[in-house]
C-alpha cells in the first residue's frame, strides 16, 4: 500500500491551498489564493519561504485573488499557526 503525503497549506502564508502544493516530495506548482506564493518556486527551502513571507509582509500581505478573500480577513497569529513548523 502508498501511502499519499498530501500537503494542502501553503508553507508561507498557512492558507488552505484548492489542491495539495506537495505530493510525495513533489511540488505541484500551486499558487496559493492569499500570498501568491507558487509552490515548489517560492517555497521550496525554509529560506524562500520566509523570504518571500517577509517580502509579502513589506508589501502589506495583498492578496494574490482578491475574489478569494474572505471580508475582513487579515494575517492573523491563527493562520500563521497554520504554515507548518519548518517554515514559519
Ligand atoms: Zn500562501
Amino acid at each position: 500500500m502508498v501511502v499519499m503525503e498530501a500537503a494542502t497549506l501553503c508553507r508561507v502564508c498557512g492558507w488552505s491551498l484548492d489542491e495539495p502544493g506537495w505530493v510525495d516530495g513533489l511540488p505541484q506548482y500551486v499558487i496559493c489564493d492569499c500570498c501568491g506564493a507558487e509552490c515548489g518556486v517560492d517555497e521550496h527551502s525554509a529560506e524562500a519561504a520566509r523570504g518571500y513571507r517577509a517580502g509579502w509582509a513589506a508589501r502589506g500581505y495583498p492578496w494574490w485573488d482578491r475574489g478569494h478573500q474572505p471580508v475582513g480577513w487579515s494575517f492573523t497569529e491563527q493562520q500563521r499557526e497554520l504554515i507548518p513548523a519548518a517554515y514559519r
